[in-house]
């Protein structure tokens, strides 16, 4: 009876426990992957999600094998395939989003009434989100404390070349119908093609990831501590699109990073992807509920003129507009100007943090359930260990403190490119081109607004 090996949210071959297994059980393996139209992701991260496919079944079909990609509702999708292949077993590894968790549970009791066994592994995080406690077996609040107590247990890391010998299953053409035969698996925009940005800046899959993470080791890890705020030197890792897809396990960076100095700042990094799901794991409606309840009294504003000029980078805040330009082309965005555009939403723009919370998660391409909202309620200062809401960033003063030659604003927005250094961040004080904006909000207006806001809760 052969083993199903259900491929989610970790589209590799190697540091795959659930497809070590899968082979150790000793019979013929089917990989599969299961697209539900209830779960499919945001449009960039679609767009990631087609070159994840494709490149594990490429990788797949060097061993012989392939990856067999269903569409429809995962619970019948799955109880269609244990039918007509006969599965004695089905294995994958874990995923910790509400909707995912209670779909797995699902799926596990279904299988388990017609006697198949489940078993499920560790692979997408360094600890299981229910293991880092307090004395009292609270969950963390408070991310130093989080990390200190999670730095303090093993990390799970499972470190394993690709299966050698790896047998796979025939699939029933009975499964006909519920496979998907076209490449694009209707995951990928057609017209017009928006992603041509995406394309032009990554290669999503297993290899890419690997020789990303080599470079990153090589080339900027040393000064990853002194350079990682400032975006033009692009000395962090945009390893974040991978670890989201699984082409790479935070193990095998964790291990890779401790073998060299320097590596303690950026293991905090994906510390603080452990506290995301560790907090996304105790509070599930993260992405919709203030943490801070007071928040809820919050007189937003609603304004669609200025929100769509955020997402467009017309803002006037040269800053700002490079940060959502970028973000629009290549689906990513650094993460101190990731900071710095959160917070212009929500104090200067005073608009929801929700509404930014949904824009990036559908043009992210390392968009996750658990870092996006964790960070956008710290960002709103609605969260837990939030940076507070009367501290307002002024884009003006962040833009000449981690963009001081300009170079990151020329890369993204060409009107001002022609700007010396010193004039570019103030482009309505130096002399504002006429096809750029003038800015949507004054800074001292939109700073005492927001705290005036503020006081009312
Ligand atoms: P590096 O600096 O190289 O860090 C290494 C890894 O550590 C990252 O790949 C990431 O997995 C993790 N990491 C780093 N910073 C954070 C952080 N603040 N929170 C959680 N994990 C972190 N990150 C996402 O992966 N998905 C998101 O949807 C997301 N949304 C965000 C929204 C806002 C408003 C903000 C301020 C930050 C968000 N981040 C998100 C966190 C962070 O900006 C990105 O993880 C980081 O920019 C990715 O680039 P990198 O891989 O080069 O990071």
């Amino acid at each position: 009876s052969p083993t199903i090996m259900w491929f989610r949210e970790d589209f590799r071959i190697s540091d795959n426990l659930a497809l070590h297994e899968a082979e150790r059980r000793g019979q013929p393996v089917l990989c599969i992957a299961v697209l539900d139209d209830d779960r499919l992701p945001g449009a960039a991260a679609r767009w990631w999600l087609h070159g994840a496919i494709r490149s594990l079944d490429e990788s797949l079909h060097k061993k012989g094998g392939a990856l067999h990609v269903f569409r429809g509702p995962t619970l019948k999708v799955l109880a269609a395939i244990v039918q007509a292949t006969g599965a004695g077993a089905v294995f994958w590894n874990r995923r910790y989003d509400p909707q995912g968790r209670k779909t797995d549970t699902a799926v596990e009791t279904m299988l388990n009434a017609k006697g198949i066994t489940v078993r499920s592994f560790s692979g997408a995080l360094l600890h299981e989100p229910w293991t880092v406690r307090t004395r009292s077996c609270q969950p963390y609040k408070i991310f130093t404390a989080f990390w200190r107590a999670a730095r303090a247990l093993p990390p799970a890391i499972f470190l394993h070349p690709a299966p050698e010998k790896l047998v796979f299953a025939r699939l029933s053409p009975a499964l006909d119908h519920l496979t998907v035969k076209d490449m694009r698996y209707g995951l990928r925009p057609a017209h017009p093609d928006w992603a041509a940005g995406l394309h032009e800046t990554w290669t999503p899959g297993e290899e890419s990831a690997r020789d990303r993470l080599a470079a990153f080791l090589q080339y900027d890890l040393a000064r990853y501590a002194a350079e990682r705020d400032f975006p033009a030197k692009d000395r962090t890792s945009r390893l974040s699109p991978f670890l989201r897809f699984g082409h790479l396990s935070p193990g095998r960076i964790w291990d890779a990073a401790m073998r060299g100095a320097y590596a303690e700042k950026f293991l905090t990094e994906l510390g603080w992807r452990e506290f995301a799901w560790s907090v996304l794991y105790s509070t599930p409606d993260i992405a919709t509920r203030n943490l801070r309840p007071e928040f809820d009294a919050m007189p937003w504003r609603d304004s669609p003129g200025e929100l769509a000029a955020w997402q467009q980078g017309r803002t006037g805040y040269p800053l700002v507009d490079a940060g959502m330009r970028e973000l629009w082309h290549t689906g990513w965005m650094h993460n101190r100007v990731r900071m710095v555009v959160a917070s212009f939403l929500v104090k200067h723009l005073l608009i929801d943090w929700r509404e930014g919370e949904r824009w990036f998660a559908d043009t992210l391409v390392d968009h996750d359930p658990a870092s996006n909202p964790m960070n956008w309620q710290w960002s709103a200062g609605t969260g837990v260990d939030a940076a507070p809401y009367f501290r307002i960033m002024n884009p003006l003063l962040q833009s000449r403190t981690f963009d001081p030659g300009g170079d990151y604003i020329r890369r993204w927005v060409p009107e001002l490119a022609h700007l010396p250094a010193d004039a570019i961040h103030a482009p309505w004080i130096s002399g504002r081109p006429d096809n750029y904006p003038a800015p949507i909000v004054d800074h001292r207006m939109a700073r005492e607004r927001a705290l005036k806001a503020w006081k009312t809760i």
